[in-house]
């Protein structure tokens, strides 16, 4: 029987990242993953496959829309999707090839299958023809990530009801499409299909887009998006889907109570949100514990089983793949006696829409919720001049600061490159920094990031450019 130091079950960014850290520090390690590729839903379904089609049909609206105005002249755009998908596909590829030569290089053993953990310290992995493989190691990681949360009493065919895993692949651009769930996963599929010709329509549960975002920010966010041609149903839930001739009938009503009314799609994209996966691992028959469905673990990733870990989406924390890829370094360090170490206040969030939406810390609602006393500033993209230069304008950068220490508590930025700009606002944050801090930094001029600056200083009302 193959004997390792680590086994990690799963290989999305968790368990890759936390092999290739383990292997980097001496261990002999196995992962072991049911896909047939590498790199999880992030490199396969998520996050790779949605930005490489954000960013194809957002060239697609500038060459219809955004290039006139800078005095070039083009005829309207064709759209060709099967080469748009076979760029989503080119990008996938390239991706989860480079994590398997990376596991390569560090000598990880790759096993493909499902696996589930016997016993402590004992891994069973059953491959596509049913054999089953049996492995043993010191310690072992859960890395299993999450599945598509399914809306109940609604079957997804990933063909007229899909999830976002469909709206990767869709053959055709619906001509109406009906997105469940204001999240980011539905607004950024929602905002490709968009893009590409369809008809969008979300409908929200709650009464405002992107939950757990600061609220002005979210508002902007709907303000931006319904410009663009998205339309919102929010405080309104689904109570029917039926398909039909083709197509799918929505029923929605209000959440409150009160009429009902339909809604008539070609496609529906549920997006209500994912779920941790951890069908098949008989991580309860080991004793493990689950909380609401996750698994449970201390502040060292440690399940109360010995020799058992978890750590990306199956365990607490935002669902995304920088927090389950710090999980996974800090974890291998901690195995390896180091004392790895992940900063929940400093993870950033973007939301890949245009322009994108970016923000880190703390929300104006959750400062107001703890009662702590901060200072706003807040700097629109409009006074910006490479902004005006590259006509986009819309947004602002908004900067949360302590009142009594000004240090910087959170950051939210709506604009042009927002995902880039972020990471200013997280370095300075990891560092304790101040507001008055960023605000003496010198910045490139001229650039966006200087509407960061800008905003620092308005936290201190002497912003120069407002
Ligand atoms: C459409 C979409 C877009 C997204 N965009 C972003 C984004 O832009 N930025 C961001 O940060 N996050 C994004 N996410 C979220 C991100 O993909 C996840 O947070 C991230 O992949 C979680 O990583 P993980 O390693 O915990 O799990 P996963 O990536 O889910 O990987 C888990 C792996 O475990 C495997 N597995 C499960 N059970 C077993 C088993 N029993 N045996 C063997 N293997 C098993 C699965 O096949 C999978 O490959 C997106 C998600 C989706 C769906």
């Amino acid at each position: 029987m193959a004997t390792y130091d680590l086994i990690v079950i799963g290989a999305g960014p968790g368990g890759y990242v936390c092999a290739i850290r383990a292997a980097q520090l001496g261990m002999k390690v196995a992962v072991v993953e049911k896909r047939k590729t590498l790199g999880g839903t992030c490199l396969n379904i998520g996050c790779i496959p949605s930005k490489a089609l954000l960013h194809a049909s957002e060239m697609f609206e500038e060459a219809g829309h955004g290039l006139g105005a800078f005095g070039i002249v083009v005829g309207a755009p064709k759209l060709d999707l099967p080469t748009m998908m076979k760029h989503k596909d080119d990008t996938v590829a390239a991706n989860v090839n480079g994590v398997a030569f990376l596991f390569k290089k560090n000598k990880i053993d790759w096993i493909v299958g499902e696996g589930r953990i016997a016993a402590p310290g004992r891994v069973v992995a059953k491959g596509g023809d049913g054999a089953e493989t049996t492995l043993e190691a010191k310690s072992i990681v859960i890395a299993t990530g999450s599945d598509v949360a399914p809306l109940p009493g609604v079957e997804i065919d990933e063909k007229t009801v899909v999830s976002s895993t469909g709206a990767l692949s869709l053959p055709k651009v619906p001509k109406k499409l009906i997105v469940v769930g204001a999240g980011v996963i539905g607004l950024e599929l929602g905002s490709v299909w968009r893009r590409l010709g369809a008809e969008v329509t979300v409908v929200e549960f709650l009464d405002r887009i992107l939950p757990g975002l600061d609220g002005e920010v979210a508002k902007q966010a709907q303000r931006m998006l319904e410009k663009q041609g998205l339309s919102f149903h929010l405080s309104h839930k689904v109570a029917k889907v039926d398909r039909a001739g083709g197509g799918v009938t929505t029923t929605i009503e209000p959440t409150e109570g009160g009429q009902a009314s339909t809604l008539d799609a070609d496609v529906v994209l549920v997006a209500i949100g994912r779920r941790p996966c951890i069908q098949n691992l008989d991580v309860e028959a080991l004793g493990a514990k689950t909380e609401r469905g996750m698994v449970a673990v201390d502040e060292k990733f440690a399940t109360n089983v010995p020799g058992v870990y978890a750590i990306g989406d199956v365990i607490r924390g935002p669902m995304l793949a920088h927090k389950a890829e710090d999980e996974g370094v800090a974890l291998a360090e901690i195995l390896a006696g180091q004392a790895g170490h992940v900063n929940y206040g400093a993870i950033p969030s973007v939301v890949y829409t245009s322009p994108e939406i970016a923000c880190v810390g703390k929300t104006e609602e959750e400062l107001k919720a703890d009662g702590v006393a901060y200072r706003v500033g807040k700097f629109p993209f409009t006074a910006n001049g490479r902004a005006r230069a590259m006509r986009r304008t819309d947004g602002f950068v908004k900067i949360l600061a302590d009142a009594a220490s000004d240090r910087v508590l959170g950051a939210h930025v709506v604009g042009f490159g927002a995902g880039e700009l972020i990471a200013e606002a997280v370095v300075l944050m990891e560092f304790g920094g101040s507001a008055e801090d960023l605000a003496r930094i010198c910045h490139a001029h001229p650039t966006m990031s200087e509407a960061v600056k800008e905003a620092a200083l308005a936290v201190d009302k002497r912003a120069i450019h407002m």
